[in-house]
């Protein structure tokens, strides 16, 4: 009889839960690579909180992915399993930053990326020499498996994500991608990249690459070639993706991602101050300049893409005014949607590192406290403000911003600006989904703080009594 190997997505359950928003959940690709190396005398199945409710069922090995907000959750999965005997294994980029915390939880930690140790970790299992860890190399994109799509959920909005590079350069200080896959931006051949996406019948597509720009000219030639082949093999693709401040400074860039097909970019503005872009160390957005950024949302516009920004709040430079400033750039520089973030510590980050020396983290009360740190709370003390005034902050910019009478004028400002269907839609979805549930979260917190004077209790209280 066939092995079963059960790969699990786990959510942190909340009453209202960021990863609600339909148009962030994506399949788990990185688990769909890892059914792809197992041998075939395995069953496998692939379970995702994001869309189903987890049943236990019997397996004889259980692998779990998780981000660091859904650690707590992942190790109470575990428990379960574990409690009946079932080997368990985790991997993905929290438990590869702190594998002595979730070596405690699990059997057994991939550390790193998977590919490479795959094998040998499914044969010590099968020959019951199953080690603690496992170390994963930066190995080269070439020849990647095809990853197995079929045993995703059928729920997902968006079914179909793919994967083009991995790794970067930059270190931004907030960042963890540098730490967990690596500093060199490493690109799979363009010619797999295409067979894959021809091998895709669906027309809607996400990019998941931190950038399908890359750095540096070689890497854009790259993405300009990705671009052209979309376009001469007919693939005939709706996409969105990450990319780099640089996309709107390379008119052939541009002008063949539109005909690749590309409706919506993902853009890490970060901030409209200049001096927090320095202290996060993001280089490039310091080079194109704050004063530019409405020319870049309009450049892009041009080529029909929508543009969805992504700010980050509590930088040690921001002052109170940052949160009228932020709300009124994207109204008036037409910009289609918005992910507004409070700062969040990750560990392996130099930001964590800093503030933890600092003494001003103050949930830290792990893995508990992990369910925190999703970009929607405040877990450490800012400088120039409460850790209240900067959820507040962040609440007032979505409240002027994506209500549905606000997000509807977007949208229809959108398809004037665009002139395309699928970014104005992708746009108002993005909109309407991440502003609304944000909202909720925080109206939830308020009416929390009114009712129960002990929820009221400040948690940063707690940073001044925590000695690093
Ligand atoms: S934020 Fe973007 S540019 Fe900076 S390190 Fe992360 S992936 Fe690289």
């Amino acid at each position: 009889m066939n092995r079963k190997l059960l790969l699990i997505n786990p959510v942190e359950k909340a009453d209202i839960n960021i990863s609600d928003v339909p148009v962030l959940r994506l399949p788990p690709l990185s688990l769909a690579y890892i059914a792809a190396l197992t041998p075939s005398d395995w069953d496998i199945k692939v379970v995702d909180e994001n869309i189903e409710p987890l049943s236990i069922e019997d397996a004889d090995l259980v692998g779990l992915t998780a981000m660091t907000s859904n650690a707590r959750r992942a190790y109470e999965i575990a428990a379960l399993y574990r409690e009946k005997g079932i080997k368990t294994l985790m991997g993905g980029i929290h438990a590869s930053i702190l594998y002595d915390e979730a070596i405690q939880f699990v059997d057994s930690v991939v550390i790193g990326e998977a590919e490479s140790v795959w094998h040998s970790l499914i044969h010590d299992f099968e020959t019951n020499r199953l080690k603690r860890f496992y170390i994963g190399e930066h190995t080269s994109l070439e020849n990647l498996v095809r990853a197995r799509r079929h045993l995703y959920s059928d729920k997902y909005k968006i079914k179909n994500s793919v994967q083009t590079a991995r790794g970067c350069p930059m270190d931004c200080e907030f960042c963890s991608v540098t730490t967990f896959n690596g500093g060199k931006y490493r690109q799979r051949p363009v010619e797999e990249v295409l067979d894959e996406l021809e091998s895709i019948s669906s027309r809607l597509i996400y990019f998941v690459d931190d950038n399908i720009l890359g750095y540096g000219e070689k890497a854009e030639q790259r993405a300009i070639q990705l671009f052209k082949g979309m376009k001469e093999r007919g693939l005939n693709k709706r996409w969105a993706s990450q990319v780099g401040i640089d996309f709107a400074s390379n008119p052939e860039v541009l002008k063949y991602a539109q005909k690749a097909g590309c409706s919506a970019v993902f853009i890490g503005f970060e901030s409209l101050n200049e001096d927090v872009l320095q202290d996060m160390h993001k280089i490039r957005n310091l080079k194109a300049r704050v004063s530019n950024y409405k020319e870049i949302v309009k450049r892009i516009h041009d080529y029909g893409i929508a543009v969805i920004g992504a700010f980050t709040f509590g930088n040690d430079g921001d002052r109170k005014d940052i949160f009228p400033r932020t709300a009124e750039f994207l109204l008036d520089s037409k910009m289609d949607a918005q992910q507004l973030t409070i700062l969040t510590p990750l560990p392996g980050t130099r930001l964590y590192n800093r503030l933890a020396q600092e003494s001003r983290l103050f949930r830290t009360n792990y893995p508990d406290d992990w369910k925190y740190y999703d970009f929607t709370e405040a877990v450490f003390k800012p400088k120039h403000m409460s850790p209240d005034e900067l959820k507040e902050g962040v609440a007032e910019i979505y409240k002027r911003t994506t209500l549905r009478a606000i997000s509807l004028k977007r949208a229809y400002r959108s398809l004037l600006n665009t002139k395309n269907l699928y970014a104005t839609i992708i746009s108002y979805f993005f909109n309407r989904g991440y502003g609304s549930i944000c909202m909720k979260k925080y109206e939830h917190w308020k009416k929390a703080m009114s009712q129960t004077p002990m929820a009221a209790e400040k948690p940063e209280k707690e940073a001044e009594k925590i000695v690093v």
